[in-house]
């Protein structure tokens, strides 16, 4: 490890108490220590803070950082400075004498760390204060409000535009949990970003279960779910401000603390009620889609929604509000076709007909999450444009319940012929109708019970063909279009299992149990010491005024109620306890760790090892499964070999060999892909990036496979990895 490596390294464990970077951290720290810009799309509790902490104190010069949450800022700074990094804040909340302070401190180099709202920029003269003192660089957190195309423009953005040009030799980095494409370009444009870092981390996050049940007593289930997690902070969802307050005041009233938080609140009570949920004192929320923005809340532990969310962003981002700790969370959707009708007056209503058009698009989307019995995590990645490698997930319902393949290419073919003979003019259900042999009027009238795939299939019921539709849908074999009643279209893919070119085969939920919405968690750590843990961390936070998630994270106590250390040493191997934290606040939990062991010795043997050596945050079994079909594919075996030898599908193993390579390995890539593939892709992904490998696979016209253009980013990125070893010896 270079010496530069081994500091970084320190500062990681010493300062912010953590073993390993997460995916991206590291690449992303050095930029910034070298001077580059950097753009980095990573997904709410990604990891984005520490990507411009950590270089922060690393580097001379303050580093400002352009946040619009006000409401955060003064929880980030409190953060940042119970690790003891030099933080401070200025926006409007600050008396005019407290913001003087703090302006006089930052002139003085003091700080680390300075926050601002982008108005601030727009106030006369600062930006020649920021050309006078030393500024180590700018993070721009947010950095999709600059755009106009992304879903949260905000026209005070747009004065970052000039920064590039005012601070030409300050380094800018970039943040953001959502940008497309587009917006990607448009922010790197906007900022006028010089050949920056390019990070697109997963947005996989693999800590929530995803849960879909049919809607039918809300209030019922709402409070269900909530008891399943008695004690624990979660969200709940409901579209309507009326929804907000009968839904707070029935679990209120059957003793579950909640609050209500909608627009039509005085902004008062949004905020004591906002503070009330951040600080635990109380259990629940209840919100509509306003609330969130402002919230940094680190251990929610579930995010129910009550209604149907307008589009997948949206429903991405507020179940992504659960778990940022990263230790296990639920999402629960509670789904009933009627809103999709309720949601699409609304869209009805809007003025462009464009806009009409991509809502309801977006709208269907949605409702196809919540109707479509394929993996929810799966489904939610590819509409961000990510293919999750796995077959099995194991953190949805669809995956737990437990499914298997079954062959179904007749039966596809049956549905796609009866589409054909009826002229691709259908919708889902009245194709089911004629492969099931129903006689409804509209099949008499249309004389559709004379073609010859009238009743072919009706050894199966409706329901099975539904699935099968859903299957074929989410395959990319057919697709749906025209709203708010698509009808069902075959692709060439489709084609192809229809002309018996290519079979096919869907996953069937084994037993399904609609109703099962207890979730088995193991919880490995002692509940009662970890009861102990937070009260001790609660009165903490109030004496210092502060978020009790600001003290120690869940996933830090947790570890404490695993590993029972009872040391300062042993204390700080566990996540997120920092030389700062824990000459700070170890000492009360060393101390009731140590009474909660003199009473139950039974402890003291079977408390696991400690995590001393650096463990990486991946998941050890995915990590030796992917080791595994790299070791084969090293050996020389190809891609449909390692597949069979390991009896799973190519695309796993495709995955599998991607991330294989991206760390760097021996394979010889030649003899898995061949040169001339190789070529063809690697020059395609230097033109159109490696983010994505849809555009890449069209761009080459089935000349390669998904499979084959997945196994060459993977070599592509590894390479790029191995560069820096080129310039100067390999650490050994
Ligand atoms: P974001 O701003 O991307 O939503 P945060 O910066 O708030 O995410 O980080 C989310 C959580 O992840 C925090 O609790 C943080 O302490 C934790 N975290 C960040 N980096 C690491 C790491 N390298 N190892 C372990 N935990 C981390
Ligand atoms: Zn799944």
């Amino acid at each position: 490890m270079s010496s530069e490596n081994i500091h970084i390294t320190k500062k990681l464990r010493n300062v912010f108490g953590f073993e390993t970077f997460r995916q991206n951290q590291k690449e992303i720290v050095e930029a910034i220590l070298a001077g580059q810009d950097v753009f980095a799309v990573m997904p709410t509790g990604g990891g984005k803070s520490l990507c411009y902490q950590l270089p922060a104190l690393l580097l001379d010069g303050t580093c400002v950082v352009v946040s619009p949450l006000i409401s955060l800022m003064k929880d980030q700074v409190d953060s940042a400075r119970s690790l003891g990094i030099a933080a401070d804040y200025i926006n409007s909340s600050l008396a005019a004498h407290t913001r003087n302070d703090v302006l006089n401190r930052f002139k003085k180099g003091k700080l680390d760390l300075l926050y601002l709202a982008p108005e601030r920029l727009a106030v006369k003269d600062f930006i020649s204060l920021l050309e006078e003192v030393p500024l180590s660089f700018i993070a721009i957190d947010e950095a999709h409000c600059i755009s106009e195309w992304g879903h949260d423009f905000r026209p005070d953005y747009l004065i970052l535009s000039s920064l590039k040009k005012q601070l030409p030799s300050v380094p800018l980095a970039a943040f953001t949990a959502t940008a497309t494409q587009t917006v990607q370009n448009d922010i790197i444009k906007r900022l006028q970003l010089k050949n920056p870092l390019l990070v697109r981390a997963s947005f996989n996050r693999p800590n929530l279960f995803y849960r879909v049940l049919p809607r039918n007593r809300v209030m019922k289930q709402i409070e269900n779910c909530i008891m399943q997690h008695e004690g624990e902070a979660g969200i709940v969802y409901r579209l309507s401000r009326a929804d907000v307050e009968k839904t707070a005041l029935y679990l209120q009233e059957r003793g579950i603390k909640a609050l209500p938080y909608h627009a039509g609140l005085p902004s008062q009570r949004r905020f004591q009620n906002q503070e009330a949920f951040n600080r635990d004192t109380v259990q629940v929320i209840v919100a509509t889609v306003a609330f969130g923005m402002g919230i940094d809340k680190s251990n929610i532990r579930f995010v129910i929604h009550g209604d149907l969310p307008k589009n997948m962003e949206g429903y991405y981002q507020e179940t992504g509000r659960a778990g940022r700790d990263g230790e296990p969370a639920h999402c629960l959707l509670l789904y009933n076709r009627g809103d999709m009708m309720r949601l699409g007056n609304f869209i009805d209503q809007m003025e462009k007909q464009e806009e009409q058009t991509v809502a309801w698009k977006k709208l269907t989307q949605m409702g196809d999450f919540g109707e479509i019995a394929t993996c929810r995590r799966k489904q939610l990645l590819s509409y961000f444009g990510e293919i999750y490698p796995e077959d099995n997930c194991g953190a949805c319902d669809v995956c737990a319940q437990g499914v298997e393949k079954v062959e179904a290419t007749t039966e596809a073919q049956m549905l796609m012929s009866a589409m054909y003979r009826t002229g691709q003019r259908f919708g889902a259900s009245h194709i089911i109708d004629i492969v099931a042999g129903a006689r409804t009027k509209r099949i008499t009238e249309l004389g559709h019970d004379k073609i010859k795939t009238h009743g072919v299939g009706s050894h199966h019921n409706k329901p099975y063909w539904r699935r099968l539709i859903d299957a074929l849908l989410a395959a990319d074999c057919l697709k749906a279009t025209g709203s708010p009643y698509p009808i069902l279209q075959l692709t060439p893919k489709g084609d192809d299992v229809l002309f018996g070119r290519s079979s096919f085969s869907f996953l069937q939920i084994i037993h399904t149990k609609e109703e099962q919405t207890k979730q088995q968690l193991p919880t490995d750590y002692n509940t009662e010491l970890f009861a102990i843990l937070k009260k001790v961390r609660l009165t903490l936070a109030q004496q210092e005024d502060v978020p009790p998630f600001v003290i120690f994270s869940d996933k830090s106590l947790h570890e404490m109620c695993r590993f029972f250390p009872t040391q300062p040493n042993a204390m700080l191997a566990i996540h997120g306890v920092g030389q700062a934290k824990l000459a700070r606040y170890g000492e009360p939990f060393l101390i009731e760790i140590t009474t909660f062991l003199e009473n139950n010795p039974e402890y003291r043997q079977t408390g696991a090892p400690l995590p001393t050596t650096s463990q990486p945050e991946t998941d050890t079994t995915a990590g030796q499964t992917v080791h595994e079909s790299g070791k084969l594919a090293e050996q020389g075996l190809s891609l449909a070999e390692i597949a069979e030898k390991r009896d799973l599908k190519e695309t796993t193993i495709a995955g599998h060999l991607e991330k294989f390579l991206a760390q760097g390995s021996n394979v010889n890539i030649d003899v898995l892909i061949g040169v001339e593939k190789r070529k063809l892709l690697e020059e395609k992904f230097s033109e159109l990036g490696t983010d994505f490998l849809k555009p890449v696979v069209d761009a080459l016209k089935g000349k390669v496979s998904y499979n084959e253009a997945r196994v060459i980013r993977g070599y592509i990125l590894g390479s790029k990895e191995a560069r820096p070893c080129s310039d100067s010896p390999c650490p050994s």
